[in-house]
């Protein structure tokens, strides 16, 4: 199964199609998703895997899928994250086009729907704290005991459930709960709470409301005001199932009955997930901020480089189940790297650099050498990089003693400048400390292009051209989290290493968010926050070498 747009997410969504193929052979003649985030926090790659889901499944099967806001928590809520999840999800490549909810703008048509639940006995008017509920609720095998207001009138109910909207209770002395089963298996189902007082003003409905929905009775209500047919969301619902069918059927005035569908959640090795967690982080300044390129956020990994074509592919290739499983971080790298490979144009930089002075190369003259702007994509074309005396090599590609089988740059030995010239070794200089502080060597004035046809080099190496160079931070990422010794996880404290590094000149140029192939040194991005012409910042965003291998998926 695939689609027009060329977005094909939903093939991987197994058991899902069987569910929505099963409705549609009855008398379900539409498909309608939404995605719901809390706006608490900033979207993560975990929910990337609910965006792709959501708007791929839709979009598969000619439906549309809703964007809403499920702002039914005054405490919690933000303007900011209103404002960032939109942008994240337009930058994944998604489009709600005109359907932008929010729950809040329900709450009238909540209510309503309370008052009629109360209507028909199936919601109460109960008096009893928090602690009180929780200890009469009973456990797995103890049934729970019915609250001493369960039985009061519908009259009574009716009007002190006006009075608690009108604001007459303090904050946790009343609640309205559905009328359920004290005795259900189903902790759910033990008439939970659906509406609590709390004097709080919301982001959007401001004063007006001092009672709010819970998700319980809020969701459903949601979905079935919007049309939606089916309700995908994670696994931690599923025993909430019960109590979204019973709001819907109790409820019962809709004329589309959604369906929830549960799949599991995506976790990924070595990094961060779950707003909590990452709210942490960036509030005691362990990171530079939400869009830190080490986290997992989707501001994160765009300031990172990564690109939304290859979050969607990732999320197409883990797939969809209902069992829980973590993925390994390479795989979200392996996405990356093959997105980038081709489109990425190559630049020369040099992370460690050290001097290598050609002494038989004319002083105060250069000249400038031809080279690809990409080993095969011939539609980037060539610039022209200057080359002459003085030059930048990486610092471990030089070794004074080598062992066997070292194939760059030693005393005696040749190695191929890329694009440039081979150049061997004469000897080098050190500080006290015997640090290598500039290598000398002698060029071959016929190997042009570094190219030869009388003698073969093993090595090839990066370099750049001194005089022109410009300085630039480097920043080089590791795994956010490691294990320690206890097997629990903890921040790498080496996730952030930043290098000055020289680099040609062209670069002085950059954009925020251009991206290069640094040859042999992985792919960079000019970091969207602090990159300027005078102040230049790269970040990595993958390494070129992989030890994941897709077949193994
Ligand atoms: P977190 O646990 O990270 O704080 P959340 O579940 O509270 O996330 P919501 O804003 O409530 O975040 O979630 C919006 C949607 O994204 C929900 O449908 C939720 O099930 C889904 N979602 C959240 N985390 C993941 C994940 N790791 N993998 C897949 N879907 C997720
Ligand atoms: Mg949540």
């Amino acid at each position: 199964m695939s689609n027009e747009s060329g977005n094909k997410f939903g093939e991987t969504a197994g058991f899902i199609h069987g569910y929505i193929q099963e409705d549609l052979k009855g008398e379900l003649n539409k498909v309608h998703t939404r995605f719901p985030p809390e706006p608490n926090g900033y979207l993560h790659i975990g929910h990337a895997k609910a965006i792709c889901l959501n708007f791929g499944i839709a979009e598969l099967y000619g439906g549309k899928c809703n964007l809403r806001f499920d702002d039914t928590n005054p405490a919690k809520e933000d303007t900011e994250f209103v404002n960032s999840i939109q942008e994240d999800i337009r930058w994944l490549g998604f489009d709600w086009e005109d359907r932008l909810y929010y729950a809040s703008s329900y709450f009238d048509k909540m209510y309503e729907y309370a008052v009629l639940l109360i209507k028909k006995g199936k919601a109460f008017v109960c008096d009893m704290g928090a602690e009180e509920i929780k200890a009469s609720r009973g456990d797995l095998v103890t049934p729970g005991k019915n609250s001493p207001w369960r039985d009061r009138s519908i009259e009574e109910n009716l009007d002190l459930f006006e009075r608690m909207k009108a604001g007459e209770f303090a904050n946790g002395e009343k609640t309205l709960r559905a009328k359920i089963d004290m005795a259900s298996p189903n902790m759910n189902m033990r008439d939970p709470v659906i509406y609590r007082i709390s004097h709080m003003s919301h982001h959007a409905s401001g004063d007006k409301w001092c009672i709010y929905p819970m998700y319980d009775f809020a969701h459903p209500v949601e979905d079935a005001i919007e049309g939606i047919t089916h309700s995908l969301c994670t696994m931690e619902f599923e025993d909430h199932r019960p109590i979204y069918d019973w709001v819907i059927k109790e409820i019962g005035v809709f004329d589309v009955i959604p369906r929830q569908i549960e799949f599991a959640k995506l976790n990924i090795t070595d990094t961060i997930l779950g707003k909590r967690l990452l709210r942490n982080l960036v509030e005691t300044n362990q990171v530079d901020g939400w869009d830190d390129p080490r986290l997992s956020t989707i501001c994160g990994i765009r300031r990172r480089g990564y690109t939304p074509r290859a979050i969607r592919n990732f999320c197409e290739m883990i797939g969809v189940a209902k069992a829980n499983s973590t993925v390994d971080i390479q795989q979200l790298e392996y996405c990356v790297r093959e997105d980038l490979k081709d489109g990425t144009p190559v630049a020369k930089a040099v992370l460690d650099p050290v001097k290598v002075v050609i002494t038989n190369y004319p002083e105060g003259q250069s000249e400038f050498l031809p080279v690809e702007n990409h080993p095969s994509n011939e539609t980037l074309g060539k610039r022209e990089v200057e080359f002459g005396r003085e030059i930048y090599i990486e610092r471990e590609d030089f070794m004074e003693n080598p062992p066997k089988k070292y194939f760059r740059l030693s005393p005696d030995k040749e190695v191929r400048l890329k694009g440039a010239y081979f150049i061997k070794c004469t000897g080098c200089e050190k500080d006290e400390e015997g640090n290598v502080t500039t290598i000398y060597a002698e060029y071959d004035p016929e190997t042009k292009g570094g190219n030869c046809t009388t003698r073969k080099v093993k090595g090839t190496i990066h370099w750049v051209y001194a005089p022109s160079a410009v300085d630039a931070k480097v920043n080089l990422y590791e795994n956010l989290t490691i294990k320690n010794e206890n097997s629990e996880n903890i921040l790498n404290p080496d996730s952030l290493k930043t290098v000055d590094a020289k680099v040609e000149p062209s670069l002085a140029d950059v954009k925020p968010m251009d991206r290069f192939q640094f040859m042999r040194l992985g792919y960079f991005i000019a970091d969207s926050k602090h990159c300027r012409k005078d102040n230049l910042v790269f970040n990595r965003i993958v390494s070129l070498k992989s030890s994941f291998k897709p077949d193994k998926a």
